[in-house]
């Protein structure tokens, strides 16, 4: 799958900029980062640990009580702690062309 989006400047990251920045969110390190990303909903090639996915999950709308995924992208996006459970059950929510859960020792 080609990327079409504008990525991270780290060399060999492929995770898309966030928002007026130069770096993906993983290797940002900036919360008002996370903000923004969490408006968009735009995790494309980003490597997202568990840490990360934690402050994303307190940053996007609750319905019900469950997170609100819709329209998320998560094309390339690596779980590195395995995908989260919302993610095994798309029902019209995330679009994902390649999930790919890798657990780091
Ligand atoms: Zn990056």
């Amino acid at each position: 799958m080609s990327i079409d989006w504008e990525t991270c400047e780290l060399t060999e990251c492929v995770g898309v900029r966030a928002p007026g920045a130069p770096m993906c969110i993983a290797h940002g390190g900036d919360p008002a980062l996370l903000d923004s990303v969490a408006r968009q909903l735009d995790f494309r090639g980003v490597t997202l640990g568990a840490g990360l996915w934690a402050e994303i999950l307190d940053r996007v709308p609750y319905d019900e009580g469950k997170p609100t995924l819709t329209g998320a992208r998560f094309d390339r996006a690596v779980f590195t702690d395995g995908a989260p459970c919302i993610l095994r059950h798309p029902d019209g929510g995330p679009t994902m062309d390649r999930i790919q859960p890798q657990v780091q020792s």
